[in-house]
């Protein structure tokens, strides 16, 4: 599998420039380069080569002139550099999603532009210097196979595949009438249970939908307004036209019209409209086969944790739109959607050993659990996610017959969740011919640094040469890929995202992908998850306060005295109080906002804190990391002598309560705080945004895209405490001057909120993303179909393999009979 090479030359192109920069400070540069090669080879990091260029200049002046021009500002866009003495290769990332490769010649500093798989293989010679030096080394190019597919340009466009795939699919239909007919044909195959949907088979022709159209227009504009379909069905029929177009005349008249539009011409908005209101699905699938996936006390178990709170809202959500589509569509139908998951014999005590689970406050939907079979029998013991692949192929078979049982027949959308869930989703929605979507939330590969280029070392305990193999495949078979922010993707301006991370990278000894997924794929899609709004809602809602929760909230926040939750009090009621929520873990730095707290003498006079986070008692705790930050707490608390100022309490895990908790901070006309040192998305900013609180985000990471700063909420640095707890301190100090500024950001926030961050705007996204995506895999099948020939070939010679490494869990004391 040979990589093509399709560097893109930008008329801003760094091998261009540099030379010429390189030229101009030659001196220093000599310098600097003969540094970065003097300790022979190795990978350097954007910091080091940084502080290298910095300590190679003494005189001040000629180090800010050189730093703030042009050879500065390469290497700090230049995320690492490959040192293989005399060369010194570097990737260059000078905008989200954009990179460069160069390699410059430490002696005599000659540039050479190179290719990612160039400069990937520089890279493996530190680590396997035979295998890339091996020209038949295996190497991945799946770019190879987009290059008529449209690709977005810009790097603010990134994640808004959907609009883009709108405005091309109406110059495509504009372009050339013969895709007018791929849009017939794609309506002429809508059905629901064999039930005709839209038109029949006598509107063949581009024409004939049109002369219908025409007629149906007409006669409904001439209907009352509120007219249900029933009524004129029969008439509709008559001129070829099917169920589905609306319940009412108008809303026909207004779909009949969308189409007409777009057969007439083209544009996006229409398309958009139309395409959201097909009745293209009814059922949907979604895999999530790893962990302890239930309802009730599942949570706190291996491997189960945010996946199962989003998967159940998120199918609340979507049943609701599916319902409420339907409805509006004129159909009777019912939706049905099926969490697919895995069948755990040994259930510990959860009802992760019942094959159907009906979900709470659902009507239509249900967990399905399928257990893991090998050749001796059911599985029963759980598996670590990171050791489930060798039971993936067959799950997904038996998932696949399962759920074609259930369903009686395909469904019309799957939707996979983290590694395990989107191959199975894959290989279900390839062998089924159905369009899909997946979703990550967190990619392994770059929580942990270097994973790829160390597979080796790390292949024992976490099997990443299956993992990210695994997501190669279903990064490049899915249809659309859902994430929550921008940053997920193409993270920002100094960071690369996680999808980013897997652009061109390398496992030395086993696979090269020289393209892996392009950011710039239309297939990208942010849709933010929002919160549960019968649970986190307004401190307003006087009606909906669940008062009963009020004495012990009392009790949590204000009792005098130290105990197993909670220990500090708040010497001054009146005071509002900050509030903070989170794991007790280094990254969530609540560590920090307790010391930006304890330093800010003018904060502590304004306002009083508590944060809600882990074990109070060291010896409670089993995690290295969080028994230090706890003991940093209780130090911090003595430094600053907190105690009548700050309350700690434990981590508190009743949700109904939690949002009664949010609600009575609100009422002290306090604000939430998020002070990550790096933050994916940040669930509780949601929360407590839902709640009425003022907050204040971290500004790295998700949650400066949730709140625009200064107006819906503010952003903090959390590498500048000082700064950051001034400008919680400033909020307050106006706050007491200006009584109507607290409510003026409580109402900003929730504003935004309901504007871009709730499950409903999410349903109705993905929904739409399910019937454009549906649409656009037609129109563009022979490109689909060739780059998932290449796609299987590698899962078969490459996965299945590898997948065979990972040892079996011994089943054979536990295995039951196997009955079908
Ligand atoms: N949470 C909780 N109790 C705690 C700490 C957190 O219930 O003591 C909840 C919080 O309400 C939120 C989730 O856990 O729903 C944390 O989500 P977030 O995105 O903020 O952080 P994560 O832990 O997922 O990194």
């Amino acid at each position: 599998m040979a990589g093509a090479t399709r560097n893109v030359k930008r008329s801003d192109s760094i091998a261009d420039a540099l030379p010429e920069a390189l030229k101009q400070s030659r001196y220093q540069m000599k310098r600097c380069f003969a540094r970065y090669v003097s300790k022979g080879r190795r990978l350097m990091k954007n910091q080091q080569l940084m502080e290298e260029l910095e300590s190679t200049m003494d005189d001040k002046v000629e180090k800010s002139k050189l730093m703030e021009g042009f050879l500065g500002l390469v290497i700090c866009w230049t995320q690492e550099a490959v040192v293989l003495p005399p060369f010194v290769a570097f990737a260059v990332r000078q905008h989200p999603g954009i990179w460069e490769y160069v390699k410059v010649n430490a002696e005599d500093l000659f540039v050479d532009e190179i290719t990612a798989s160039e400069f990937l293989r520089f890279k493996e010679t530190i680590y396997d210097e035979r295998w890339a030096n091996d020209e038949d080394a295996l190497e991945v190019d799946f770019g190879a196979f987009d290059l008529s597919t449209p690709h977005l340009s810009l790097p603010s466009s990134i994640g808004n595949g959907m609009q883009f795939i709108s405005k091309f699919l109406s110059s495509k239909l504009s372009e050339n009438p013969k895709n007018a007919k791929s849009l017939l044909d794609y309506l002429l195959v809508l059905n629901h249970r064999g039930e005709k949907l839209m038109i029949n088979g006598f509107l063949d022709t581009v024409s004939r939908l049109q002369s219908a159209l025409i007629l149906a227009e007409v006669f409904v504009s001439n209907l009352p307004k509120n007219m249900p379909f029933e009524k004129f069905e029969q008439r509709f029929q008559e001129w070829g036209l099917e169920k589905g177009w609306g319940d009412t005349a108008e809303r026909v008249k207004e779909t009949v019209n969308s189409l007409s539009e777009i057969l007439q011409s083209p544009d996006p908005v229409n398309i958009d409209k139309f395409l959201g209101r097909v009745p293209a699905i009814f059922s949907i699938v979604i895999f999530s086969p790893h962990g302890y996936f239930g309802q009730a006390d599942v949570l706190g178990l291996p491997d189960t944790g945010g996946q199962v709170v989003y998967i159940l809202d998120q199918v609340r959500a979507f049943e609701e739109e599916l319902l409420l589509r339907i409805k509006q569509q004129g159909l009777t139908s019912t939706p049905r959607i099926l969490v697919v998951t895995r069948l755990i014999p040994e259930a510990r005590g959860t009802k992760c050993n019942q094959e159907l689970e009906a979900i709470l406050n659902t009507k239509h939907s249900h967990i399905l659990r399928v257990p893991f079979r090998t050749e001796t029998g059911v599985l029963h013991q759980w598996v670590s996610r990171f050791d489930i692949y060798p039971y993936l192929e067959r799950y997904a078979r038996d998932a696949a017959s399962k759920v074609l049982d259930i369903l009686e027949g395909k469904p019309d959308l799957i939707i996979g969740n983290y590694t395990d869930g989107n191959l199975v989703a894959s290989l279900v929605a390839s062998k089924l011919g159905v369009t899909q979507g997946t979703i990550a939330h967190a990619l392994e590969k770059t929580k942990y640094e270097d994973s790829d280029v160390k597979w080796k070392e790390l292949d024992p305990k976490y099997h990443f040469s299956c993992q990210f193999t695994a997501d190669m495949i279903s990064m490049n078979t899915s249809d659309f890929i859902i994430t929550s922010t921008y940053q997920e993707i193409a993270g920002s301006k100094d960071r690369p995202g996680q999808y980013e991370s897997h652009n061109a990278f390398t496992m030395p000894g086993l696979c090269r992908f020289a393209s892996g997924i392009n950011v710039f794929d239309p297939k990208f899609n942010i849709a933010s998850p929002g919160a549960d709004q019968s649970v986190y809602f307004p401190h307003t809602q006087k009606h909906r306060r669940l008062t009963s929760f009020h004495p012990a909230i009392e009790e949590l926040l204000y009792s005098k005295q130290d105990n197993d939750e909670h220990i500090g009090f708040l010497a001054d009621k009146r005071k509002p109080i900050i509030f903070s929520m989170a794991r007790l873990d280094t990254v969530k730095n609540i560590t920090g906002l307790v010391e930006w707290y304890g330093k800010n003498s003018r904060l502590r006079e304004l306002v009083n804190l508590v944060v809600v986070a882990g074990f109070l008692d060291p010896s409670k705790s089993k995690d290295r990391e969080e028994i230090s930050e706890i003991k940093k707490m209780h130090s911090l608390i003595d430094k600053y002598q907190l105690k009548g100022q700050l309350r700690w309490i434990s981590a508190q895990n009743d949700r109904v309560r939690n949002g009664e908790l949010y609600r009575c901070i609100a009422d002290t006309k306090g604000a939430f705080v998020q002070p990550a040192l790096y933050e994916a998305f940040g669930l509780t900013v949601i929360e407590a945004m839902n709640c009425g609180l003022p907050t204040f985000v971290t500004n790295q990471g998700g949650p400066a895209e949730i709140i625009v700063d200064g107006v819906s909420g503010f952003h903090i640095d959390p590498t500048n405490g000082d700064e950051s707890s001034n400008k919680i301190a400033n909020f307050f100090a106006r706050c007491r001057e200006d009584s109507s500024y607290w409510n003026r950001v409580s109402t900003a926030g929730l504003q935004r909120i309901n504007e871009c961050y709730t499950w409903k705007i999410y349903a109705t996204k993905v929904l739409n993303m399910g019937t454009i995506y549906g649409f656009w895999r037609q129109l563009n099948k022979e490109e689909k179909q060739a780059k998932q020939r290449y796609v299987k070939l590698f899962y078969n010679l490459q996965f299945r393999n590898l997948a065979k490494t990972v040892p079996a869990v011994d089943s054979t004391s536990e295995a039951v009979p196997v009955s079908s």
